[in-house]
């Protein structure tokens, strides 16, 4: 039994390794995810029904406990992401993440208890790896719900960005508190002051809150990948404890892919990781910055749109988060094969954070079958502006602003920007003024060469595509 078990387990892994390398491709994604799945409720069930208990022999039992909990699991899970729209899918992705820091943190308190237990009946002394197994999986999980659940409030909209004088140093604090508290437990534990335990988990929730909530503005990106890769340290945790090598496997690989991510996050917003994890960054100064009397802008008719696109060499398109509302992705692509059947060479300006989710872009485009190799990263497409004849911009905002090059007060500020007003004109199509996520005004709006496209991004799209038919 042990051996199939071992196998169940290296298939799990092994999965869990393809699954997340084919997700790094827009083409292969979908199955990616499915063979993940598959290889891990093949681990899930061999541990269910092949696992036993080295010492006493024993199976799992408590199938109906487990049974329930997965079943109200699979339907609530199936239902939710049925129904979720993409657009909403970044609060869903912290709310599972969220789910998955609440899991880690609650094992660490089960065994914690167990120990405590044993302890008070006589029990030897404590393994210290195993206590701080048990540590990091309840200050690391507890972070990571805490902070995931004011991230999916963030992303909702319910809950806003807030800040005060010091918060750098009362998370330090807080953060040396649980630390100390855990590196006092390890070597004095006994059933006395056990109940210490309860106050690190406490402390790590005040902390998670703490710490995500002066993030904002553009900065949410960051905060995301970076919880995200909490929870599978978490995970790991587990593994640790329960000696279980695919929940260790699983737990490190999400662990590594969410730190390469944040990491890549943080290169691309121009943030440094230690003050990601002070949370000393972000919206906090949202009022203070971009919001000045801007001055005029111009609007340009469809026909005008139309026949300016039409009659020139190149054109970008830069899809933003207003393109995914709008649901204009396909549309988007009949715009980009119509002009390319008029001459026109048409090329996509991604960049990172465009959207509300990691990849948003780029999977958006993939739904509508654009070609990868017509997505330029940032840096490329920013080499190419100044040989583009039109920038179409589809409901993006906050990576076109240019404040976050020359406004030191923006709350955006030093974030790398799609420079796109080096190119001869720039037409941008959203449905009224108003800011994009960061709550700032735009200066590139009010640009002489930058004129206005108002309406829903499909409409618009469907217009234009009629209007350069006629051209
Ligand atoms: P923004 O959120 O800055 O702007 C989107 C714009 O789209 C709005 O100004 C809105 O203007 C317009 N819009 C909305 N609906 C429509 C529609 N139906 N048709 C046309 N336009 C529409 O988007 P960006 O993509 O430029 O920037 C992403 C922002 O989100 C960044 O600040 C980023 O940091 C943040 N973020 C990104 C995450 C990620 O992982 N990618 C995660 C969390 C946050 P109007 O209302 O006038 O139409």
């Amino acid at each position: 039994m042990e051996n199939i078990l071992t196998i169940c387990y290296l298939i799990g892994s092994v999965t869990f390794i393809l699954g997340l390398k084919m997700l790094s491709h827009p083409a292969s994604a979908r199955k990616g995810n499915l063979i993940a799945a598959a290889g891990m409720t093949i681990a899930i069930l061999g541990t269910i029904f092949l696992y036993e208990d080295k010492e006493e022999g024993k199976k799992l039992g408590n199938y109906i406990w487990i049974f329930s909990g997965l079943i109200i699991g699979t339907i609530v899970g199936t239902l939710i992401a049925k129904k979720v729209k993409m657009t909403a899918m970044p609060q869903m992705v912290s709310l599972f993440n969220g789910m998955g820091g609440a899991c880690a943190a609650l094992i660490s308190i089960i065994e914690f208890q167990h120990i405590a237990h044993n302890i008070e009946n006589g029990g030897g002394a404590v393994h210290h790896g195993l206590l701080i197994s048990i540590f990091l999986g309840a200050i690391i999980g507890s972070v990571s719900f805490a902070g995931s659940m004011i991230a999916w409030g963030k992303l909702n909209g319910n809950i806003k960005d807030y800040a005060y004088g010091g918060q750098q140093v009362v998370n330090v604090g807080l953060m040396a508190v649980i630390l100390g508290i855990a590196a006092y437990l390890l070597f004095t534990l006994s059933p006395e002051n056990a109940y210490w335990f309860y106050i690190i988990f406490a402390v790590s929730l005040l902390y998670g809150v703490l710490f995500v909530m002066p993030i904002g503005g553009a900065d949410m990106p960051v905060v995301i990948s970076l919880l995200n890769s909490f929870t599978g340290v978490a995970a790991a945790c587990g593994g640790f404890l329960y000696d279980n090598k695919v929940m260790l496997t699983g737990g490190i690989l999400v662990g590594a892919a969410g730190t390469l991510l944040t990491i890549l996050m943080c290169n691309a917003m121009n943030r440094s990781l230690k003050n990601v994890l002070l949370g000393s960054f972000g919206g906090a100064t949202k009022a203070s910055g971009g919001n000045k009397e801007q001055g005029n802008y111009k609007e340009i008719s469809l026909s005008d749109a139309a026949t300016v696109m039409a009659y020139s060499n190149k054109v970008m398109i830069v899809p933003g988060y207003g393109l995914a509302v709008a649901q204009a992705q396909h549309t988007c692509h009949e715009l980009e094969k119509l002009l390319e059947e008029k001459g026109v060479e048409v090329k996509y300006a991604i960049h990172p954070v465009a959207g509300r989710m990691p990849g948003h872009m780029n999977v958006l485009l993939a739904e509508a079958d654009v070609s990868y190799d017509k997505l330029l990263e940032m840096e490329e497409a920013n080499d190419e502006f100044k040989n583009t004849d039109v920038v179409l911009i589809l409901g993006a905002n906050d990576v076109v602003n240019p404040a976050a090059k020359n406004d030191p007060s923006s709350p955006i500020y030093g974030m790398p920007i799609l420079e796109v007003e080096q190119a001869k004109t720039v037409i941008v199509n959203k449905r009224s003024m108003k800011p994009g996520y960061a709550g700032i005004e735009n200066d590139l709006f009010f640009q002489p060469k930058t004129s206005m496209l108002f309406g829903d991004a499909k409409a618009a799209l469907q217009k234009l595509v009629a209007e350069i038919k006629n051209v």
